[in-house]
């Protein structure tokens, strides 16, 4: 096990720009061309043309795996060093990949104005995108020092928009609990209405409002829990509740309510 660190920027982010970000570096007046492009890999210096019909730039990766804050046997006994393992390292990139590989095919798609596996490309860079979000966020609710529970205003807004903390955590656990196949439950900040609403997500993008922000996201994928409880994930969403972190959930509900929708 080593341990990881959080790397700079929030999770989630973007890592790069799109294009150009972080490639390797070129010799001046050298260009990025796409595979059997006409232009020679090197030509006389010219004035920047970012994007010439015809010619896409090679794209950096834009998202990247984030590394954990703590060890991956921290959470043990509640979550074993072995899934946390292999759900980081394993499956947490492979949703990095897929994001970073349907952004390419899509631009590939549009240089050679060939859309017809457009939907795939869509739904694809839809599931990987979240996966990617939800993934980093899941990883900042959970710590070794976690399990406290919430005060000042994530308390105050809980008790506003659903009675009390033990009613939020039991919204959540069954919203978890009861999802038909793979999926999330989430509390996310609703800024069309300002208030936390939970939602029972299928896969990562699906039956998920617009424009709601993610605060606290429960992964009720088999992969998050199988090897340690079995079916039992019931047990799996309970035991979360001793290393879940608040402080990073207050944290994000500070920055969501400073978000808008202009929907009026
Ligand atoms: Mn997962």
């Amino acid at each position: 096990m080593r341990p990881r660190r959080i790397s700079g920027g929030a999770p989630g982010s973007p890592g790069g720009d799109v294009a150009g970000g972080e490639g390797p570096e070129l010799a001046e007046g050298e260009r990025r061309t796409v595979a059997g492009g006409s232009a020679p890999a090197t030509t006389p210096r010219r004035p920047p043309d970012p994007l010439p019909l015809g010619r896409v730039a090679v794209m950096s990766e834009t998202y990247k795996l984030p590394d954990l804050s703590y060890d991956y046997g921290a959470l043990e006994p509640h979550v074993t060093g072995k899934i946390m393992e292999l759900h980081h390292d394993k499956h947490h990139a492979a949703y990095v990949t897929g994001a970073n590989t349907a952004l390419e095919k899509l631009a590939e798609a549009r240089d050679k104005n060939d859309f017809g596996t457009i939907g795939k490309l869509e739904k694809d860079f839809a599931f990987h995108l979240s996966g990617h979000v939800l993934h980093s966020i899941f990883w900042t609710n959970l710590g070794p020092d976690g399990g406290g529970e919430p005060s000042g205003p994530l308390l105050d807004q809980i008790g506003t928009d659903f009675g009390s903390y033990d009613k939020f955590r039991a919204q959540l656990n069954q919203a978890a609990s009861t999802i038909q196949g793979s999926g999330w439950a989430l509390a996310s900040w609703e800024p069309a209405s300002s208030r936390i609403v939970v939602q029972q997500v299928y896969d990562h993008q699906g039956n998920h409002g617009q424009g709601t922000l993610p605060l606290l996201a429960i992964d009720a994928w088999e992969h998050a829990y199988s090897l340690q409880y079995q079916n039992n994930k019931a047990s799996f969403f309970d035991a979360l509740w001793a290393v879940a972190c608040c402080a990073g959930v207050a944290r994000r509900l500070d920055s969501a309510k400073g978000a808008s929708i202009p929907v009026k």
